[in-house]
């Protein structure tokens, strides 16, 4: 067992303006685990009434940040970096016990969180504009500077990662930053201020909890200048319609439905055990680059299905604070119907139900949201399981024979954030990489985000890239000053 607390925030309240503040209604929101039921604690969400004070004191953090010298912007996100990691078990477990996944990978989430508060640390000497040849009497240049408040709104199934890390770019940038952590999983993401709060002036961190109401109103606020959301393909379209009033820059990470392609050629053991861990069923399911369409070739169908249950059998649904548990509990009961209504759907449209299915109710986990990985054969593209996100543990395999069909219909979804290819012939490998409308693709790989690669969609699935030089980028305009040196 892990030998950490669990230490839940003590400040009940919006973090803004520097200090913990009462919202205009402090109406108590209780949060529950979503694997045992129990009480954590109780919280307070700031509603509508709340946002002008919160972008007001943004504005005025910002004005303050822009001028911090990017150097000791730096330090101070290292300083960040460094907290993070000296309670890296303290989080991790309020993590575990706040979303469901377990703790023995979320210590990653938060080492991950860590390393990319460095990372953006080290380039902030990379917000460098350019310069063209203007003349003798002339010298054109541009600078890059920060937009002015940026709003962080995070979902739920990496909290720390979205609420926590993805404020590295934006802050190292030079901008002040809201955070709207999940309304789900907020925990983690106050605790966290409440420790590393003080080391930012006022009204540069602001830690906002509460629902997709106060989502949608911070977004409509005139004096935010960008909207950064990582969400759903449905919340990605309200944020950009809302944010078009008033010109606002979005950037957006949004949903996926990806495809895992196994070439006839490969082995069968190693792409089950590849189509199970690109699955991210540790996770539930819940991770936006799942391959949740795995197309399997005829030639090595039947023996690649007989071999997923016992790569399944890997992952146990079991309580989210113990280190040896391999499969953690969705987030809500919406997110547990939501799978069981794909489940229910696909068996009624003639999908073959290969292994998992039903809620595990051994050793007390009928409490809890829990769903066995599940794995279904036989899946067809007109099926709603093969074409929807269900962002739960729910895999479909599908057969294939003709290449071009199979890319077709790989590419037939309006998502396009991941895609993975098992193959041994490299050359067939980059072929139908190249092919496939997919942010980011792997070789006979699965999940692996490797930090500087840039992370992000196609089609629905997204504008613009993360964990690289261009997210910092994108919380920077460039500004062109031509000096006149005829005079
Ligand atoms: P969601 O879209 O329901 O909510 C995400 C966040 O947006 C929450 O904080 C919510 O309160 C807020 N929100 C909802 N409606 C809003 C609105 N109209 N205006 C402003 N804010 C609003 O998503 P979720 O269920 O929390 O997360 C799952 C989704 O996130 C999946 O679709 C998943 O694929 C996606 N996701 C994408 C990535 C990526 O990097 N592409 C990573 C993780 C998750």
């Amino acid at each position: 067992m892990s030998q950490a607390e669990i230490v839940v925030p003590t400040q009940k309240g919006l973090f803004f303006g520097g200090r913990w503040q009462t919202p205009a209604e402090a109406k108590p929101v209780e949060i529950r685990s979503p694997a045992t039921g129990a009480l954590l604690t109780s919280i307070v969400e700031a509603s509508e009434r709340d946002v002008d004070a919160i972008v007001a004191s943004a504005r005025k953090g910002y004005a303050i940040w822009r001028d911090v010298h990017p150097f000791e912007r730096a330090k101070i996100l290292r300083e960040m970096a460094a907290i993070v990691r000296a309670n890296i078990e303290e989080l991790a477990l309020l993590e575990a016990i706040d979303c469901g996944n377990p703790v023995d990978e979320l210590r990653r989430d938060v080492e991950m969180s860590a390393w990319l508060l460095d990372f953006f640390a080290g380039l902030v000497t990379e917000m460098k504009g350019s310069s063209v040849p203007a003349g003798p009497n002339g010298l054109s240049f541009s600078v890059r500077e920060p937009y002015g408040v940026v709003l962080r709104i995070a979902p739920f199934n990496h909290p720390f990662i979205f609420s926590i890390g993805r404020t590295a770019a934006p802050l190292a940038a030079g901008n002040s930053i809201i955070v709207k952590p999940p309304e789900q999983a907020p925990l983690s993401a106050l605790r966290t201020t409440e420790l590393v709060g003080h080391l930012f002036p006022p009204g540069v961190l602001n830690m906002i909890p509460g629902d997709r109401h106060l989502g949608a109103a911070l977004t409509a606020h005139r004096d935010v200048a960008l909207v950064a959301v990582t969400g759903s393909v449905p919340t990605g379209k309200a944020v950009m319609r809302s944010a078009a009033d008033s010109l606002k820059r979005v950037l957006l990470e949004l949903g996926g439905k990806n495809a895992l392609v196994a070439m006839p050629d490969c082995d069968p053991e190693a792409v089950a055990s590849a189509m199970v861990r690109g699955m991210n069923y540790t996770w539930c399911g819940q991770s936006c680059g799942s391959t949740s369409r795995a197309f399997v070739h005829a030639d090595i169908y039947d023996a690649v299905i007989e071999r997923l249950p016992a790569h399944a059998a890997r992952y146990k649904p079991g309580v989210p604070t113990d280190p040896g548990t391999t499969m953690g509990s969705l987030v809500s009961q919406a997110q547990l119907d939501k799978s069981l209504a794909y489940i229910e759907g696909a068996k009624a449209e003639g999908a073959r139900l290969v292994c998992g299915g039903s809620r595990p109710v051994h050793d007390g986990l009928d409490k809890g949201f829990f769903l066995e990985p599940t794995i279904f054969a036989d899946v067809t593209m007109d099926m709603k399981v093969a074409r929807e996100e269900i962002f739960g543990p729910v895999m479909s395999v599908l057969r294939w024979t003709d290449e071009d069909e199979m890319m077709r219909q790989v590419n037939q979804v309006e998502y396009g954030l991941t895609f993975s290819i098992y193959t041994r012939d490299i050359v067939k490998a980059h072929r139908l990489a190249a092919r496939a409308e997919a942010g980011y693709c792997w070789v006979n790989e699965v999940s692996r985000h490797i930090v500087g690669s840039p992370f992000g969609g196609f089609k629905q699935s997204g504008i613009g890239r993360e964990e690289c030089l261009d997210e910092l980028l994108s919380y920077t305009q460039e500004k062109n000053i031509f000096v006149n040196l005829g005079i």
